[in-house]
């Protein structure tokens, strides 16, 4: 091969490889695009693939939640329906569901049992007109109907209040009625539940607490009326009496001054005891007294207002009541005192009171009594029985305005019966009269019931007794209590009777006389038994009259001796062992003591800040010639005291002074080295007056107490208790002066 030709050749060759170097060129560069575009493609491809993948996670995370979810909405909406009938099954209300004819679709369990239906399904689908026409009449069918319909018609809920008894007992349940009318889903009417919702008890308690307002408001009004008439006639009679120089005329205002005045204390303690039952802080003091002895004293408080009214008072007392008992003697007295003060207040003139004590158990010596108070008097009715307990409540105000009276005393009574773990009751009828009885939990004494009320010594069988008595009851009781206290008697009816008696057997030893007799009346029975030659023997005259009044003509006839009636077996045993001279005994009917100088000779300090207080202390006792001295305070007290304390024979202690009270100045005088400091009878004279005001003075040092205002009589009866040596002192007195002479 030439060099041309290889020339030739190679730059064919160069030729040829050029084209081959750009043929390929253009080929890497297609296949770089077509890579790159392929590239490209897969990255979209992924992210379709992605995206598709995650749709189909989501998806199925979708359907996971919706499967859960429905797994949750069934297990929620069963819970919900669940507590829903839980709720409708226990609910106290009645509720009802109507489709929209009127007919049940549902009830609840109260429903089928206050109406006494046993199964829903007798009544599913039933109109409610027919089911319901067992409880009403057509009117009120017809006035629900209505409502019910109105309901649907508005589409709103309607209420109504409406008395029905469903239970047919009787006694219709009152009830607040609300008709709602219900619709689905799309706004449609698909019918109304009826709920019967009870509000008897609540307004019952409405009506009684405005029955209680409204009778504390009259309560106030007739407390201002109560309060204000005795002060009216305090001050009234105050002036009259200042401006008057007629002796006689001054006595007349005193006396209705003293009544006015015991009536207001009346008023002031029913108030007071009141707001300590409401503050529940009225407590019991239990002590050991004669049960008979108690009803004696509660007998002569009401004698004077029995006697005014020309009543007769007749108290029988069983014999199997124990001589002594263990009751807070105070709270006692004080229920059957309201009674009996009721009893005479709400009995016309000759009407009668009668008083009966039994016991009704006993198991080791717990015993339980009864007590009654029947009068003959206006009664009470069933309505206002049920009101009589309770505090402020007066059977009728207008009658009670006529009678006085605060409405506190049976409130007063019932809570200290229960208290005593009994209780009070009424049997009343309008116009015949009432029995006010209660019963109460007491120990029995521990004093004998054996021993005798008469004195030892006399052959009591020889004893012959006459009892003259126009009463029935009377003379049936006197036989009964003489039984009791072993002695034989005969009893006659009348004058002309025991005169009989009288001249057939011969006089007899003692007579008990009724005063107020028909016919031959006790005075002039008197007279005959003297001419009839009895003048050896004693005539006692009973009567309810005031002793005074009868005195002068009953002496001029011979009788020696009066007994008060009611009638007890203790007073009619002290009677006669005094009659006969064998004691003194512990009843006095007839016999004052003199207090002229009873007290010459003793010494008190009378420790008080008010002076009108002292004055009137002092004035009282000015007659008894016991020497007073005063100290204002308790510091005055100590000091007048401390200086010479042998010199008083009692204090009147004062509680609130001012400087320092009585309580302290008590504490300082027993603390005293003088023997006589820590032993001379100091006693609290203080308006503060509950028990737990008396514990009060006894844990200073006190050895006593009387309450204010002061009871005269209780003043003298502490004096007598505290300074009973009356003698000796005298005598010291006496040898003093010969000393000095
Ligand atoms: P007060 O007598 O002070 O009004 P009470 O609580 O003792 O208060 O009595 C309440 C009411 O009970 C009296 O107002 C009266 O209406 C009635 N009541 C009480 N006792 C009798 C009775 N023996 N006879 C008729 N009504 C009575």
């Amino acid at each position: 091969m030439t060099n041309e030709s290889n020339s030739e050749k190679n730059q064919v060759t160069t030729e040829m490889k050029g084209e081959v170097e750009d043929d390929t060129c253009v080929l890497i560069e297609n296949l770089k695009r077509q890579v790159e575009t392929l590239q490209k493609s897969e990255t979209k491809l992924g992210r379709q693939l992605k995206r598709l993948q995650d749709t189909v996670e989501r998806d199925k995370a979708v359907a996971l939640t919706r499967s859960n979810l429905d797994a949750v909405l069934t297990a929620e909406q069963r819970k919900q329906e669940k507590y829903m009938r839980l709720l409708l099954e226990n609910s106290p209300d009645i509720i009802l569901l109507f489709d929209k004819d009127g007919k049940f679709s549902y009830c609840t369990d109260a429903f089928l049992q206050i109406a006494g239906i046993p199964s829903f399904g007798l009544i599913n689908g039933r109109p409610f007109q027919e089911v319901f026409k067992r409880f009403g009449d057509n009117a009120w069918i017809e006035e629900l109907l209505v409502t019910f319909l109105d309901a649907m018609e508005k589409k709103n809920s309607i209420s109504l209040e409406e008395s029905v008894d469903f239970g047919s007992s009787g006694k219709a349940r009152r009830y607040e009625i609300h008709f709602t009318p219900m619709t689905n889903e799309t706004g449609n009417l698909e019918g109304a539940m009826m709920l019967l919702h009870d509000i008897t008890d609540v307004e019952r308690a409405r009506e009684d607490a405005e029955r209680a307002s409204a009778a504390k408001s009259e309560f106030l009004a007739n407390m201002s009326h109560e309060m204000r008439t005795p002060m009216n006639a305090i001050i009234g009679m105050t002036n009259i009496a200042r401006s008057s120089s007629d002796i006689d005329k001054k006595d007349y205002c005193l006396v209705k001054i003293d009544d006015a005045s015991n009536h207001l204390l009346g008023v002031i303690n029913d108030i007071l005891d009141m707001s300590k039952i409401e503050a529940n802080k009225l407590d019991l003091s239990y002590t050991e007294f004669n049960f008979e002895k108690m009803l004696m004293k509660m007998a002569n408080v009401i004698n004077f207002r029995v006697d005014e009214k020309h009543q007769v008072f007749h108290v029988q007392i069983d014999k199997d009541i124990p001589r002594t008992i263990v009751c807070d003697e105070q709270r006692l007295s004080q229920v059957i005192a309201n009674l009996l003060s009721n009893a005479v207040k709400f009995t016309p003139e000759n009407g009668s009171i009668t008083l009966t004590a039994r016991k009704v158990s006993e198991e080791n010596d717990d015993c339980v009594f009864q007590i009654e108070v029947t009068d003959t008097g206006i009664g009470i009715t069933e309505e206002q029985k049920s009101r009589l307990f309770q505090s402020f409540a007066q059977a009728d105000s207008s009658t009670s305005r006529k009678f006085g009276g605060t409405g506190l005393g049976l409130a007063i009574s019932k809570r200290i019966v229960e208290m005593m773990n009994g209780s009070i009751w009424i049997e009343s009828e309008v116009g015949k009269g009432s029995t006010f009885a209660f019963r109460f939990h007491a120990l029995h004494g521990t004093s004998e019931q054996s021993e005798s009320l008469l004195a030892p010594g006399i052959n009591w069988d020889n004893v012959r007794v006459l009892v003259v008595d126009d009463s029935w009851e009377i003379r049936e009781y006197f036989k009964d209590i003489a039984q009791r206290i072993g002695i034989a008697c005969d009893i006659a009816s009348g004058g002309i009777e025991a005169c009989k008696y009288i001249e057939e057997t011969g006089p007899y030893d003692i007579y008990f006389i009724d005063w107020k007799m028909p016919g031959m009346d006790g005075i002039e029975l008197s007279r005959r038994i003297n001419e009839l030659g009895s003048n050896k023997s004693v005539i006692i005259m009973i009567s309810a009259t005031d002793w005074n009044l009868i005195e002068d003509k009953a002496r001029e006839v011979g009788v020696s001796k009066f007994l008060p009636k009611p009638l007890f077996a203790s007073a009619i045993a002290d009677c006669i062992n005094q009659c006969l001279g064998m004691e003194p005994g512990a009843f006095d009917g007839s016999e004052k003591q003199d207090v002229t100088d009873c007290f010459a000779g003793y010494k008190l300090m009378l420790v008080e800040d008010v002076e009108i207080n002292r004055e009137i202390l002092i004035s009282v006792l000015e007659p008894t010639a016991l020497e007073i001295v005063c100290a204002e305070n308790g510091v005055e007290a100590v000091e007048i005291f401390g200086a010479a304390p042998e010199d008083f024979d009692m204090v009147f202690m004062d509680v609130h002074m001012p400087e320092m009270d009585g309580y302290e100045a008590t504490r300082l005088i027993r603390a005293m080295e003088s023997e006589h400091a820590k032993e001379i009878p100091i006693v609290a004279m203080t308006a503060n007056v509950f028990r737990e005001d008396i514990e009060k003075c006894l844990a200073s040092g006190m050895n006593d107490h009387v309450g204010k205002p002061l009871n005269f009589d209780e003043v003298m009866q502490k004096l007598w208790q505290y300074l009973p040596d009356k003698q000796k002192k005298t005598k010291k007195t006496q040898i003093k002066l010969s000393l000095h002479s």
